[in-house]
């Protein structure tokens, strides 16, 4: 009998436009590994999620990741979290482990990762983070976590449409609110300028603002990766800015799961993104 191939997968709901099966069978095929990576639509609602999750459970998976809309329901279904999955308050990684489920999030990893060599340079830096869902959280939960990695020291403050949830991003993380109308009158204070909404995502409104007031050594990073040079990165561009787009950040945090669950290694080098980067421009984005 031949060994069962080790499995793993990605529920969403829609999942269809995942990029997430593409980068695990790239890291696969270039070890020979003999895995699995499926895209697995499961509709909203922690029960259903629960059951998926019982069910992938008891087939054999090694792990789950978890994307919209059920990364808050994914932590609240786990026995355990790690540190940042409980600071985001959402999961994006579920590891089984015999009969318990451990949650993780592996996106503020992912972010930090990205970010850390654009910040070589800097003694201190002084962030605006755009948002006040998941992905804002996991990213002032990076912010937080970089002070004293190659940058001194790194403060933030956070913007967002519904100012209650920025508010909190900002309490639970340290940082400070600003305004959402005041975001592109405030940009001189500011370093580094994160987009974290999903504003100028494809299907989205464009994310508004006007970045004449940034410094010009400030960097510009969008977590948006479709498409993946947003509005918000030709204008930086423009400008001369420095910027990151949100290809490091889903790449980086991929590799903590495929370690974890199928293979040996995951670099996150110039082929990964040449191939997320076609598939991209295959699809229009
Ligand atoms: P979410 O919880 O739904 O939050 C959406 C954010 O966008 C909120 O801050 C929301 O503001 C804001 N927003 C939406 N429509 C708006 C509008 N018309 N005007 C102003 N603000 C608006 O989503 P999320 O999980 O945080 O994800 C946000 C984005 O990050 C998505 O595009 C996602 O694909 C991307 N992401 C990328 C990665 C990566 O690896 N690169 C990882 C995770 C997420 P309100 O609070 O006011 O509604």
């Amino acid at each position: 009998m031949t060994a069962r191939p080790r499995t793993a997968g990605v529920i969403g709901w829609p999942i269809s436009h995942s990029l997430s099966p593409l980068i695990h069978r790239c890291w696969a095929d270039r070890e020979s590994a003999d895995v699995v990576y499926l895209p697995l639509l499961v509709e909203p609602g922690a029960e259903a999620l629960s059951r998926a999750l019982s069910g992938l459970a008891a087939a054999g998976f090694a792990g789950v990741n978890v994307t919209l809309p059920h990364k808050e329901d994914a932590l609240r279904l786990a026995d355990a979290a790690s540190e940042s999955a409980r600071s985001v308050g959402a999961a994006n990684m579920l590891t089984f482990e015999r009969a318990r489920i451990f949650a993780d999030n592996s996106d503020a990893e992912g972010f930090a990762t990205a970010i850390r060599p654009l910040l070589a340079n800097l003694k201190e830096a002084r962030a605006l983070v755009l948002g006040g869902g998941g992905a804002a959280r996991a990213v002032a939960f990076a912010l937080r976590g970089l002070s004293g990695q190659g940058v001194s020291k790194v403060s933030f403050a956070v913007a967002n449409r519904t100012g209650a949830k920025a508010a909190s991003v900002a309490r639970d993380f340290g940082g400070e609110t600003l305004a959402w109308d005041l975001r592109s009158d405030a940009l001189g204070g500011f370093d580094i300028l994160i987009n974290a909404t999903s504003l100028g995502m494809k299907g989205m409104p464009p994310l508004e603002i006007d970045l004449r007031r940034l410094p010009a050594n400030a960097i510009v990073a969008d977590i948006v990766y479709s498409p993946l040079e947003t509005a918000l990165l030709k204008a930086a561009r423009a400008r001369s800015l420095a910027t990151l787009d949100g290809l490091g950040m889903l790449m980086h945090q991929a590799a903590r799961a495929y370690v974890a669950w199928l293979g040996r290694s995951a670099p996150v080098d110039a082929a990964l993104r040449a191939a997320l980067e076609k598939a991209l421009a295959e699809r229009g984005a």
